[in-house]
């Protein structure tokens, strides 16, 4: 396996991830080094930062794939992007091992690691989930699942077998935290759209079900406004199970907690988030849910104490929450953190490597939440002060067309929206995304034409 030194007059400071807390982090420290003074390197399996909030509208077809993700090249210019999956750590030895599509793993020497490798979906062992379900963590998972309820519609059109027609337009998401309820309303929302272009369906013909374990969902607003979204979701004809299990979707037949069972083609699964594993193949210490831990200033901590050139911050580490607000002291695995952890993170970095002991405390109080449920829908709570409806979609568009990074996505966010607004929502499925060969393969097999004997003058 190659090993890739890096020069040693110049410190490696390398960022595992370049999502949302490894992009601002790598920007705040590009911004601050000296001219020379270290070598930046971010590892992504993609080469983009994928803006996760926006993914739902993605789904529903409010925002253009690609403008809901920003470029890491041309956003951290003076960085070293490697497009690849970080396999390994070995922080005693100081490299990490690196997968690349097609190539030969080689590893990475470094002087200062961050991790900033975000979470993967927390999945339970339910007989046919890993099979038939798919996440919402991932742009091509936003892009597949507008394309694949767009389709089911399409398709249901022409069908005549009623249970195969029930089959295509049935959609349950398991799930009813923030991500799960704002994937589910923008679906639902997208498919009544899209069902209004058909003679030969209604919106009665739609069945969208929401699956929860809870008493109630989304646990970052309060009781009332928690009970607003489940009655506003009922209006919608949507049917909300809550305190209610998934227990089995083998062959796509659903079987829930309360008996109830019956055949869906998609099912959505949003119930939660867990530390990234890569974090597992390292010698870095970790909580007993995975997550490397760290002090309130961001270095990693052992039970020895502090890990010499170790950081982490965001979904995949257990921040202590000094608001005194998160779960179990911590700070809960969402944006609004990791956004600011980053500079702190960066700052603390750059004390260390000076030779200075004074570290910056993270230290932040929840902004409260805002969440988009479809055009015109939304809820939000901030402190004290409650939104639903028109209000709360608007802020929900207003604060993440601020939040998403880089002025150049804003400009093609809002610019989306503003297009939608005008001419309306494009419910048009793709087809065939995951086979763009099967055209030309066709092509090329198809039987000649026959010969015919040239005409006789
Ligand atoms: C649908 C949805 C809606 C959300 N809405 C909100 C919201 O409204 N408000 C809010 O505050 N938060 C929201 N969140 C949560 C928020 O997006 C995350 O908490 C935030 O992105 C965490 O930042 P991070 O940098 O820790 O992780 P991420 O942004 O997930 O970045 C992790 C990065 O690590 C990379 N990576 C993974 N494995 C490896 C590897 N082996 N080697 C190298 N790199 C790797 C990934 O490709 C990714 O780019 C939402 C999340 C989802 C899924």
């Amino acid at each position: 396996m190659a090993l890739i030194r890096n020069n040693a007059l110049r410190p490696r400071i390398l960022i595992v991830g370049g999502g949302y807390l490894g992009l601002v982090v790598a920007q705040n420290l590009l911004s601050d080094l000296g001219r020379g003074e270290a070598t930046v390197t971010v590892v992504d399996p993609n080469p983009y930062m994928t803006y996760q909030p926006f993914l739902p509208e993605v789904a529903g077809g409010n925002i253009e794939a690609r403008h809901a993700v920003v470029p890491l090249r041309r956003n951290l210019r003076g960085a070293e992007v490697i497009t690849g999956s970080v396999a390994s750590i070995n922080h005693e030895k100081k490299f990490v091992v690196i997968e690349q599509d097609g190539d030969e793993p080689f590893e990475l020497d470094y002087d200062q690691i961050v991790l900033a490798a975000g979470s993967v979906p927390r999945t339970l062992p339910i007989p046919g989930l890993a099979e038939e379900a798919i996440g919402l963590k991932r742009i091509e998972e936003a892009v597949a699942l507008r394309d694949h309820v767009l389709g089911r519609i399409a398709e249901a059109s022409l069908m005549e077998d009623d249970a195969e027609r029930r089959k295509a337009l049935t959609y349950v998401f398991v799930g009813g935290g923030f991500a799960g309820i704002e994937s589910l309303a923008e679906l639902e929302d997208l498919a009544r759209a899209a069902v209004a272009q058909y003679d030969t369906l209604t919106e009665a013909d739609l069945r969208f079900v929401l699956v929860e374990a809870m008493g109630r969902v989304m646990p970052e607003v309060g009781e009332a406004q928690a009970r607003w979204v489940v009655d506003h979701l009922r209006e919608r004809g949507i049917d909300v199970y809550l305190e209610t299990f998934l227990q089995d979707c083998t062959d796509k037949h659903i079987k829930l907690s309360n008996g109830e069972e019956f055949d869906a083609d998609t099912i959505v699964w949003n119930a939660g988030v867990k530390a990234n594993p890569v974090l597992v193949d390292s010698d870095l210490p970790l909580d007993e849910r995975g997550r490397v831990t760290v002090r309130a200033d961001l270095r990693v901590e052992s039970e020895e104490g502090v890990v010499e050139g170790a950081w982490a911050a965001g979904d995949n580490a257990a921040v202590p929450d000094l608001s005194g607000e998160g779960p179990g002291g911590f700070c809960v695995p969402n944006a609004q953190h990791a956004v600011r952890q980053a500079p702190v993170l960066a700052k603390n970095l750059l004390a260390a490597m000076r030779g200075e002991s004074e570290f910056t405390q993270y230290f932040h109080k929840s902004l409260g939440a805002v969440a988009g449920m479809g055009l015109y829908k939304g809820v939000s709570q901030m402190g004290s002060f409650e939104a639903r409806g028109v209000l709360a979609w608007l802020m929900h568009r207003g604060y993440h067309g601020y939040a998403i990074p880089t002025l150049d996505r804003k400009v093609r966010v809002f610019a989306n929206w503003g297009l939608n607004l005008v001419l309306g929502r494009d419910v048009t499925p793709l087809k065939d995304l995951d086979v763009p060969r099967k055209a030309f393969v066709e092509a090329a097999h198809s039987k000649p034409a026959p010969k015919k004997e040239p005409a006789k003058a």
